[in-house]
């Protein structure tokens, strides 16, 4: 065979995943398995820091039995019980439960840990691999990387974050717009140089300082991760400071309030972009799946995206394999992906888009709704599991409105009450 046949041989797989974050290590395992080949190329070399608050619900664990005990061995994980929420005049509410709701992890160490996991299972795993270029034909797919490398497959798997390649070449994905995408800053700093004074807490700022956005604090393990977010849109408009700036004012705000202790480092600060539109329009083509951030799988309110990363990865995995099984890779077949992850997830995201353009675009909601739930515990622990996912907020709404409206008629009397003993 000539080395150049040979060559052509060795850069073919059955399928070929861009991206070796959550969604595409769980899209090569969930291939692996069902004894398909596939191979995963990811620009950097692991283990590689991705910018992440690095909370993921708890119930994670249950939707992955079989990696619950791998993860627990190999990764440092935090459980969290409690989540405080502020609202942006600085009403806080308390969810708290017996059971862990979060955990909270450091990317570096998940994210290697996963892909060490896919590489175990038999995928073909090629760090320092920069795709530049992707060409769908009606026989395969072919990816360039920068250095003139080339790989072909039957079946491409976009797992490659926000600002995929795949999602642009293939057409599925212009670019996410301003008001679709938030930029979010995060800085994971030691835990003997900041600290939390509850480390089981998570604190989240709703609609901080009035803005459309968050700000957050998660204490990990051995650190305490911290960020502000907005929607870009909203940043562009009214903030007239950097990312770093922002996020060295929501620090020095949460120090003065006893949030955290300690000192924030700037040099830990990173900013990233975060999609936060839902997910695209279509995310399967001919031959072509995206999954995580490449098909915007993010809770738009909670910023939540490992766990749709996860989820989405393996579902890509599994349809693919079954596409190959039937040798029929076309889009029709594809289309069985979005259903399945429809079936899964699709409400809940597409509630939190709902949600979140409410909230964000109207603080004095966000403001209501966190002193309502500070009122009704059944209110703030139906809303805790909305946001985990764990009730769907359609089935719940009659609820959720009628106890709404008594929690706010009972903050009404109360501030009436208060004013009147004042004065
Ligand atoms: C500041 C911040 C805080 C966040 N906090 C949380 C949180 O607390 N909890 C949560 O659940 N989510 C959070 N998110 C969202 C979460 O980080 C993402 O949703 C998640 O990482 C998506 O996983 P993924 O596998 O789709 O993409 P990524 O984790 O982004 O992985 C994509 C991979 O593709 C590789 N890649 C990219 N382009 C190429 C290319 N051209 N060629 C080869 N490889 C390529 C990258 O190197 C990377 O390894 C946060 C996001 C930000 C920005």
């Amino acid at each position: 065979m000539s080395p150049l046949a040979r060559e052509a041989e060795t850069n073919e797989a059955d399928v070929l995943i861009i991206g070796g974050g959550p969604a595409g290590s769980m899209a090569g395992i969930a291939l692996a398995r069902r004894g398909v080949r596939a191979r995963l190329l990811d620009r950097h070399r692991f283990p590689r820091d991705k910018p992440c608050g690095g909370g993921i619900r708890w119930s994670v664990l249950r939707r992955f039995p079989d990696l619950a005990p791998y993860l627990a061995e190999t990764v440092p994980l935090h459980e969290i019980r409690r989540v405080i929420m502020e609202s942006p005049s600085r009403a806080t509410v308390c969810a708290e439960s017996e059971d862990p709701l979060y955990l909270t992890l450091r990317r570096v160490d998940f994210d290697a840990a996963l892909l060490q996991r896919a590489r175990t299972v038999g995928v073909d795993v090629i760090e320092g691999a920069r795709v530049t270029d992707v060409h769908v034909s009606p026989g395969d797919v072919l990816v360039r990387c920068i250095d003139g490398r080339e790989f072909r497959a039957r079946i491409l798997i976009g797992a490659d974050g926000v600002n995929s390649v795949v999602a642009r070449a293939t057409g599925l994905g212009d670019g996410v717009g301003d008001d679709r995408l938030a930029i979010d800053t995060m800085e994971e700093t030691p835990r003997d140089e900041l600290w939390m004074k509850d480390p089981e807490s998570l604190y989240v700022a709703y609609g901080y300082q009035g803005y459309a956005g968050y700000g957050y604090v998660f204490p990990k393990k051995h650190h305490v991760d911290a960020g502000v977010g907005f929607l870009v849109s909203f940043y562009k408009r009214k903030i007239d400071a950097s990312p770093a700036r922002c996020h060295a004012r929501f620090l020095e705000d949460a120090r003065a309030r006893g949030v955290v202790m300690g000192r924030s480092n700037p040099d830990n600060v990173k900013a990233y972009r975060l999609p936060l539109g839902g997910p695209l329009s279509r995310t399967y083509a001919d031959r072509v799946l995206l999954c995580g951030d490449a098909g915007g799988f993010v809770n738009a309110y909670t910023g939540e995206g490992i766990y749709f990363a996860m989820v989405t990865g393996v579902h890509a995995g599994e349809t693919a394999a079954i596409a190959l099984h039937r040798g029929d890779t076309s889009a029709r077949t594809l289309s069985e992906y979005e259903r399945r992850w429809r079936a899964e997830i699709g409400e809940e995201l597409g509630d939190s888009v709902r949600i979140q353009r409410r909230l964000f675009a109207n603080p004095a909601l966000a403001d209501r709704v966190i002193r309502a739930a500070a009122v009704d515990r059944k209110l703030c622990r139906l809303f805790a599991r909305i946001a985990l996912g764990e009730e769907s907020l359609r089935r719940r709404k009659l609820t959720l409105v009628w106890r709404f409206a008594l929690a706010s008629l009972r903050v009404r009397l109360r501030q009436r009450t208060a004013r009147a003993e004042r004065s």
